[in-house]
């Protein structure tokens, strides 16, 4: 699979960037990685198309000039045909980015591989988060805030010509080609779709606005030009999606026509219902879609081979695998939670796609096509799907980064420059430390490898027989196999970068003098621990913690779940302790508290494979609704209905909270809602506004809540009793800074007068609104701080940006 693309993302690079030089950055890292095609993010081809108040646009020389730096930087970098590492360097290489020596020579072979970059014009329509937005009729989208005007057909045509002089200017600037977006529910899209089109018009005027795009950008700027079509293949929206047979109609007549150069599968509109990039999406679960257009495609070119035939559909599936058709002219690439080398190969095998787009990916590892094409694909830094550093980040107006890789798209300032080579000797002005790290969770990995990486000396403790800290119980929810990934990378880098790693040591007052002693600098990572909350009661034999329950010690005390339970707390952890019970009640009643390697239940049969790869998307379908034989129809109120009825059988879950408003409200801005989705569609009673009284002798739990509407602050207060055979407790962490103070001690005891070499980082500096994000960006902040002698606790987290601020106050 060697040169896939890299499908546009939006990282939404500050004012700050104005410039575009950070962007450059980031695209020429990936391109040194050995991408073959990119796609940047979103830019609006006018005023009226941007996403947000003053987002990016390209309209204008004056912009088109600051884009010189992207494409420049691009083809500086790109790695030509990919380089052969010396035989004996291993996996080594990865220790630093790849050195631009291992290139070839050959300036002719070189040209043909080289990455080429595409600007993708998107155009938001409905889905502009400000007044002046346009579309094809004046339906407000429930994502936006506000209704769009309708364009006359006069405005349609001039808006046409914007994206036909939108791509000019990309040419100009020196993009290879541009990609015309079509899907995802925004502009293009809200012109075909029913759900938006302007009903007075037919089939033939609904398309003649991609097609009109397509063939002008064509017109004018020439047949060397790249044009990609982001195809909608399923809408995924209830109501009003656009039918089978006018997509495939859509895409025949560009095939016919042969402007467009690549189709880019899109799935799912913005406001759908269905989760489409989500940890919980099975991974390549949207490859389908691809089959079934090209199977349509050669239906709609050859149908008259197939009039005898009993059911077309495997017919034609025999005759794509036979190649006993000419091919179509247009290429087709699947998109979409395509994570892994192996997942992309698989597709390319099985399915009928020419090529593999991947976005997320590229941000959790610029090196990943090095990696796969060098049969590395276990040093990849794996992007388990969460969405927190990306699109999280995006929709507030910060710019995104990565939370398995914090150097992403900060590559101007986070980079491993001043590492002198390969060998990973440190560069001659920097002084080479010696650092103890105090816990391998993920704020003490992330730390331990960008401080090694920097030419550090550095060694790991943990009291565990792993590393990975929480991440080990994370990765145990349903829907977060991909964790499992994360562990995978950073045990391999510690082995590549020879860190001194010592699992089972409990560092300890007794212990603590020997660290003390042979160390220049100390990183307490030691995270949090469990808060356990001051109830009347809390010490019944019926409570217990979420870590308890997920690490099975609860079950090796000889306990087990009831049916009816309460949990305490609907943060993250709350929620996704709700969805583990709710799995493992239903799929096994004796499984629900074993808290053991999640694989064994996961993948009861299919043992050679990742967790992540063995998660059945079959499954996924039915929980989602989705018909696949349908071309994604879907139909969540019928299979919700059945859900809760199923579930009741098995376990009635209460998730409580004392604040008033929505439970969830702290959860992902772009993931919060699916799991709100699934624990409603699964029944479970979602409570705020509640006053913990006590637990009584039976285990109950009593509850003061507002007897009506909970936000109605006059609403007076009833008290009721849960008749509960468990509680759990998701009610928050404590940092965990036991050590921190005898280690200060001993340290100026020692002599090192200097207490500030002492430092603390993820849960263990603060534990409140802590996640694995912040942690390893911690982590990797102050291996910099460390390296360059800087260290300012206030520069340790990430300061918010003047767009974020904005975004806040417009909120
Ligand atoms: P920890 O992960 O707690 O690691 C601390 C390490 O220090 C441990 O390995 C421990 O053994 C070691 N240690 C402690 N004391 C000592 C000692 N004295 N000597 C030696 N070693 C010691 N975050 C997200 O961002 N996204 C999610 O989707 C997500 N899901 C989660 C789901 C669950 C069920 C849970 C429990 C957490 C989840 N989190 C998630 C939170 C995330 O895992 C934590 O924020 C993160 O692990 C904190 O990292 P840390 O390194 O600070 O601490
Ligand atoms: P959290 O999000 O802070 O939630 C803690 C919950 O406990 C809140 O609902 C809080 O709500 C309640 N609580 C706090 N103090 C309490 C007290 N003294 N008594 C009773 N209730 C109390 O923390 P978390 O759920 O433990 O998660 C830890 C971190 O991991 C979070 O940063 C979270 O983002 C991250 N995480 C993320 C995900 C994800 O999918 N992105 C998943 C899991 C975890 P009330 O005060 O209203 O009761
Ligand atoms: Fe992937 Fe999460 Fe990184 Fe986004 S933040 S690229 S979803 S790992």
């Amino acid at each position: 699979m060697p040169h896939p693309i890299l499908e546009r993302l939006v990282s939404n690079f500050t004012r700050k960037d104005q410039k575009l030089e950070a962007m450059a950055e980031f695209y020429a890292a990936r391109a040194r990685g050995g991408v073959g095609l990119m796609i940047t993010g979103g830019f609006s081809p006018n005023n009226a198309g941007t996403l947000y108040p003053f987002s990016s646009k390209l309209d204008s020389s004056v912009e088109m000039e600051f884009h010189k730096v992207v494409t420049r930087r691009v083809k500086e970098s790109s790695v030509g045909k990919f380089y052969e590492y010396p035989e004996d360097a291993g996996a080594g290489c990865y220790r630093t980015l790849p050195m631009q020596d291992f290139v070839s020579d050959d300036e002719d072979e070189e040209e043909d591989y080289k990455a080429k970059i595409c600007l993708q014009i998107l155009h938001a329509g409905r889905y502009a988060a400000h007044p002046y937005g346009v579309s094809s009729t004046e339906s407000k989208s429930p994502i936006s805030p506000f209704a769009p005007r309708k364009l006359s057909d006069d405005e349609v045509q001039r808006t046409i010509q914007d994206f036909i002089q939108c791509a000019m200017y990309a040419q100009e600037a020196g993009y290879d080609g541009v990609e015309v977006m079509g899907s995802e529910g925004y502009f293009i899209n809200q012109f075909l779709s029913p759900r938006t089109a302007n009903p007075d018009h037919n089939l033939d005027d609904r398309l003649s606005l991609p097609l009109s795009i397509v063939r002008g950008i064509r017109e004018a700027c020439g047949e060397d030009f790249i044009i990609i079509y982001r195809i909608s293949l399923t809408d995924l929206i209830e109501e009003g999606k656009m039918p089978w047979n006018e997509i495939v109609e859509l895409a025949h007549r560009m095939d016919e026509e042969g402007n467009v150069s690549i189709f880019n599968a899109g799935i799912g509109w913005h406001e759908s219902r269905v989760p489409t990039i989500a940890t919980s999406v099975p991974r390549g679960a949207w490859s389908w879609t691809v089959d079934q257009l090209k199977v349509s495609l050669l239906y709609e070119r050859y149908c008259y081979i197939f009039l005898f035939c009993y059911d077309s559909y495997y017919c034609f599936d025999c005759i794509i695998e036979k190649k006993s058709l000419p091919k179509l002219q247009t290429p087709i690439s699947a998109v979409n939670r395509i994570n892994a080398p192996q997942t992309a190969e698989k597709i390319l095998s099985n399915s009928s796609a020419d090529l593999i787009t991947m976005a997320r990916p590229f941000l959790a590892d610029e090196l990943f096509p090095i990696k796969a094409y060098h049969g590395h694909a276990e040093y990849i830094n794996t992007c388990i799907g969460c969405n927190q550093a990306c699109l999280d980040h995006a929709f507030v107006g910060k710019t995104a980064s990565c939370l398995v890789n914090p150097h992403a798209c900060r590559e101007m300032r986070f980079n491993f420059k001043n590492v002198d080579d390969s060998s990973n000797t440190i560069s001659s002005n920097y002084k080479k430390k010696r650092i103890a790290v105090i816990g391998a969770g993920p704020a003490g990995l992330s730390f331990a490898v960008t401080a090694s990486k920097l030419g550090h000396d550095v060694a790991l403790f943990d009291k565990s027989d792993k590393i990975g800290g929480q991440f080990n119980i994370a990765k145990l929810i349903p829907g977060k196999e991909e964790f499992y990934e994360t562990l995978r990378y950073f045990k391999k880098h510690l082995d590549l970068l020879n860190i001194h790693t010592q699992l089972n040591y409990d560092v300890n007052n007794e212990n603590m003098e020997e660290i003390v002693s042979s160390y220049d600098r100390i990183v307490l990572a030691t995270g949090v621990t469990p808060r356990i909350p001051a109830i009347p009661g809390i010490g019944h034999d019926k409570i217990v913690s979420y870590y308890d329950i997920l690490t099975g010690t609860f079950k090796d005390s000889g306990r087990t779940l009831g049916k009816k339970i309460a949990i305490l707390g609907a943060g993250g952890i709350g929620f996704d302790v709700a969805e583990y019970v709710l799995k493992y009640k239903r799929s096994n009643e004796n499984d629900t508290d074993r808290g053991d390697d999640a694989r064994s239940i996961i993948t009861a049969n299919a043992s050679s494979l990742s967790p992540a790869e063995s998660v059945d998307p079959n499954k996924f379908y039915q929980e989602w609704g989705v018909n696949v034989e349908r071309h994604g129809e879907i139909n969540i109120a019928a299979i919700a209905a059945t859900q809760v009825a199923e579930e009741k059988d098995h376990v009635d879950i209460y998730l409580l909270q004392r604040k008033s408003g929505k439970l969830g409200a702290t959860l992902g801005k772009t993931t919060g809602w699916i799991h709100r989705s699934a624990l409603k569609r699964h029944g479970v009673n979602m409570m705020p506004s509640c006053k913990y009284e006590k637990i009584d002798e039976k285990g109950n739990l009593h509850l003061s809540i507002p007897d009506g509407d909970h936000k109605n602050k006059s609403s007076k207060i009833k008290s009721i009793t849960l008749e509960v055979d468990n509680i759990i407790l998701c009610t928050g962490q404590e940092p965990n800074r036991l050590l921190h103070d005898s280690l200060i001690e001993k340290y100026i005891q020692k002599g090192n007068n200097d207490e500030k070499n002492v430092y603390m980082i993820g849960g263990a500096f603060k534990a409140g609104e802590l996640d694995a994000k912040r942690a390893m960006d911690m982590g990797m902040r102050l291996a910099y701080r460390i390296h360059e002698d800087q260290v300012d606790e206030k520069l340790l987290e990430d300061q918010p940006e003047l767009e974020e601020k904005l975004m806040k106050t417009l909120k």
